[in-house]
C-alpha cells in the first residue's frame, strides 16, 4: 500500500501500546498535567475482548484509585482475604493472606472491566489515543527520539521527550533495543493452562488451587455469576481437543470431591489455552525508551503476578517522570530500569515457585515429586513458610 500523506506532532510522553500499563501510565501523567500520546495496534473492541487476569494486589488497586479509575473496581470488586490450595483432592487448606500478610488481600477484578475503566477515564479527560497503528517504528532513542506509524494510506509522526515501550511481549518496542545491548532470560515450562469463562456461579468463595497427579487445576472467577476455571494441559493440546463436557469432568477429578460434587456446571464462552512461560529483558530502558509490563517480562499465571508485576512499573515511571518534569530530576529516570528489574525479578521468583509447587511435570522424578510434597507439608507447618508465600501474593511494597 502506498502512503498518500503525512502528518507530524509533538508530545511529551509517546507511548506505545494500549493495555493495561499504557492506559494506566497515559490516565496518572494526564493527571498531573503531563502530555502524552498512546498508539494502540488493534481495536478497543478486539482489546475489550482479551480475557486475562483477574486478580489484582492491593497496590495495583491503590494505583487504580490514583488514576481515578477506582470506583467501579471498589464497588464490583471482591476484597479476598484469603485463598484455598488442594492436594490430590484429598486436602483442602486456607491460606490467610490477611493473616499473614500484616492485614493486606487482594481484589477479584477482570483485567477486561479493568481496561474499560481505563478507556473511559481516558475518554473523560479527552486523551489522545489512537487505534488501529500500523508499522510502529521507534527513531532516535539516544536523541530526539521519535514514533511513526501508519493509519490506512497515511505515515504519522509524533516527536517525544520519552517513548514507553507498553506494547506487551511481542511488541516493536523491545525489539528496538540493540540486540548487544539487550539481555534475554526465558525459562518454558513444558505444559499450558486451559482456560474456560462460564456464566455460573463460582464454587467456591475464594479461589482453590489444585495440586494433583493428573495437573494442577485452578477455580478462579471474576464475579458470583462469572466463573473462570483452568486445568493444566500438555503443549500438544489445542483448544479443540477439550469440549466444555470434558473440560468439566476433568477439573471435577482434580478438585476436592465436595467442591466438585456442587460445581456448577455450564457452556464455555470463553476457551484459550495459555502456554507458560518465564520471561526477562534487561536493561527496561534504552536512551529515552523506557519498557513496561510485558514488554519486558512474563510470567506463568501461577501466582496471579503479570499484571501486577506491571503496575509496578507504572508506579515507578510515574514517578520518575514527575520528578522529572516537576523538580528537573533524571535521578528517578536514571535509576528505572534498576527499581523495576529488582522487583520483576522477586516476581518472576514467587511466580516460578508456585508452578514448581503445583503442577506436574512430564516425566517427573520421585525425587522431585517427594520434594513437592515436603515443601507443601512446609507450608502448611511454618508460619515462616506462609508468610512468605502471603507477602508475595498479596504484593510486595513497591
Ligand atoms: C492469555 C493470557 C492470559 C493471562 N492471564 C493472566 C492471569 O490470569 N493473571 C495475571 O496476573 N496475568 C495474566 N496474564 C498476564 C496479564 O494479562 C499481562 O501481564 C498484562 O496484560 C500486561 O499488560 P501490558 O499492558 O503490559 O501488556 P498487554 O496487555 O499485552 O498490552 C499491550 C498492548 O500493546 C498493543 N501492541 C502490541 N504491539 C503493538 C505495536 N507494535 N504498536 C502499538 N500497539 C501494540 C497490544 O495490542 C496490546 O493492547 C495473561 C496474559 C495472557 C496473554
Amino acid at each position: 500500500m502506498t502512503a498518500t500523506s503525512s502528518t507530524s506532532v509533538k508530545t511529551q510522553v509517546g507511548i506505545v501500546g494500549g493495555g493495561p500499563s499504557g492506559l494506566m501510565l497515559a490516565q496518572l501523567l494526564h493527571l498531573q498535567g503531563i502530555e502524552t500520546i498512546l498508539i494502540e495496534r488493534q481495536s478497543r473492541d478486539y482489546v475489550l475482548s482479551r480475557i486475562r487476569a483477574g486478580v489484582l494486589e492491593h497496590g495495583f488497586a491503590g494505583l487504580m484509585r490514583e488514576a481515578r479509575c477506582g470506583e467501579r473496581m471498589d464497588k464490583e470488586g471482591e476484597i479476598h482475604h484469603g485463598f484455598f490450595i488442594s492436594d490430590q483432592g484429598m486436602t483442602k487448606r486456607r491460606v490467610d493472606l490477611h493473616k499473614y500478610s500484616d492485614g493486606n488481600s487482594v481484589v477479584v477484578y477482570g483485567q477486561t472491566e479493568l481496561t474499560r475503566d481505563l478507556y473511559e477515564a481516558r475518554d473523560k479527560l479527552g486523551g489522545t489515543l489512537i487505534h488501529n497503528v500500523e508499522d510502529v517504528k521507534l527513531h532516535d532513542l539516544k536523541g530526539a527520539s521519535f514514533l511513526t506509524y501508519r493509519k490506512g494510506d497515511d505515515v504519522h509522526r509524533i516527536d517525544c521527550d520519552f517513548i514507553i515501550g507498553a506494547d506487551g511481549f511481542h511488541g516493536v518496542s523491545r525489539k528496538s533495543i540493540p540486540k548487544e545491548v539487550l539481555r534475554e532470560y526465558e525459562k518454558i515450562y513444558p505444559f499450558g493452562w486451559l482456560g474456560i469463562l462460564s456464566r455460573t456461579k463460582p464454587v467456591s468463595p475464594e479461589l482453590i488451587y489444585a495440586r494433583h497427579d493428573r495437573g494442577f487445576a485452578l477455580c478462579s472467577m471474576r464475579s458470583q455469576v462469572l466463573s473462570r476455571y483452568y486445568i493444566q494441559v500438555p503443549l500438544t493440546d489445542t483448544e479443540e481437543c477439550w469440549s466444555d463436557e470434558a473440560f468439566w469432568e476433568e477439573i471435577k477429578r482434580r478438585i476436592p470431591a465436595e467442591d466438585a460434587a456442587r460445581m456448577e456446571t455450564g457452556p464455555s464462552i470463553e476457551k484459550s489455552i495459555a502456554p507458560l512461560r518465564s520471561f526477562v529483558a534487561e536493561p527496561m530502558r534504552y536512551g529515552n525508551l523506557f519498557l513496561a509490563g510485558d514488554a519486558a517480562h512474563i510470567v506463568p499465571p501461577t501466582g496471579a503476578r503479570g499484571l501486577n508485576s506491571a503496575a509496578s512499573d507504572i508506579f515507578y515511571l510515574y514517578h520518575a517522570l514527575i520528578e522529572h518534569y516537576k523538580k528537573g530530576s533524571r535521578k528517578g529516570l536514571d535509576n528505572y530500569s534498576a527499581r523495576a528489574l529488582a522487583r520483576v525479578w522477586k516476581a518472576q521468583r514467587f511466580s516460578w515457585w508456585m508452578t514448581m509447587l503445583l503442577h506436574t511435570f512430564p516425566d517427573m522424578p520421585g525425587y522431585d515429586r517427594r520434594l513437592q510434597d515436603i515443601e507443601m507439608d512446609y507450608l502448611f507447618s511454618s508460619e515462616a513458610a506462609m508468610r512468605s508465600l502471603a507477602e508475595n501474593y498479596a504484593g510486595l511494597p513497591f
